[in-house]
């Protein structure tokens, strides 16, 4: 069985211990039933620590034993994701999390139907971080994906994004992921419940994304994302 895991961002590091943060703490010894001197182990920006737990004063600390680098998928991938509506969505970050996914930026497409901006997009935002952030940690990867704010396709930022671009696209002349050419680092854009719309499909080829198909059935959009960070975390 896996060691009960910890994200450390939210911890503190004093006097060469981590005083673990209250939810985390709360979990490990109310859930997970850890004492002192259970094995642990920590997850932070690209490192795996091995940990053992001290329980004081109603506190929990942990004391690094050991850290070792997390090596992360071969391939570094960029997923390119419609907004979607909140079940879609959520399973889609987590599935990209699961699986690896370096970056995520999130488009606001035509078609698709929620429409964020303000004060909600900001819940939105911290509450998808949150969603990475469980996912990566029971997953055992050690960094969450980046995610960027939905922008429109016009807007995309080209220069976060990998010169390798793909787009999985319901189209005849789409080529079959499995035949596409790796490389180290790719981009995959994956459209709304509404697919993309005409403007966009066209848009998409001026940037440089080249049609994918992942296969003959129309899958819902995040089945689309399992298929595809799935496929690259494989490779
Ligand atoms: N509403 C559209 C329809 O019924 O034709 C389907 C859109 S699909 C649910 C959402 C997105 O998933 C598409 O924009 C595309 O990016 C991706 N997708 C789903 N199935 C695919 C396939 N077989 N090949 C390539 N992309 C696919």
């Amino acid at each position: 069985m896996s060691l009960p895991r910890l994200r450390l961002e939210d911890c503190i590091l004093k006097d060469g211990r981590w005083l673990i943060d209250e939810k985390q703490a709360h979990h490990l010894i109310r859930v997970r039933r850890c004492y002192t001197g259970s094995a642990v182990e920590g997850l932070l920006s690209g490192e795996r620590l091995q940990l053992r737990l001290l329980c004081e004063d109603g506190l929990v600390f942990a004391e690094e034993l050991s850290r070792t680098k997390d090596e992360g998928p071969s391939i570094m991938l960029h997923l390119i994701l419609a907004l979607l509506k909140n079940d879609q969505f959520d399973e889609s970050l987590r599935f990209a999390a699961e699986t690896g996914v370096y970056a995520i930026h999130l488009l606001s497409c035509e078609r698709s139907v929620p429409k964020y901006s303000g004060a909600r997009l900001q819940d939105k935002m911290s509450r998808w971080t949150k969603i990475l952030d469980e996912s990566t940690k029971q997953a055992g990867s050690a960094s969450p994906p980046k995610i960027y704010a939905p922008t429109g396709l016009a807007e995309l930022d080209l220069t976060l994004i990998p010169e390798c671009r793909f787009a999985a696209l319901l189209s005849p002349d789409a080529e079959p992921l499995s035949g596409i050419e790796l490389k180290e680092t790719a981009a995959f854009a994956i459209g709304p419940e509404g697919d993309w719309s005409p403007s966009e499909t066209k848009l998409l080829s001026e940037k440089g994304f080249r049609p994918v198909s992942l296969g003959k059935r129309i899958l819902r959009a995040s089945t689309a994302v399992a298929v595809a960070c799935g496929w690259f975390s494989l490779n």
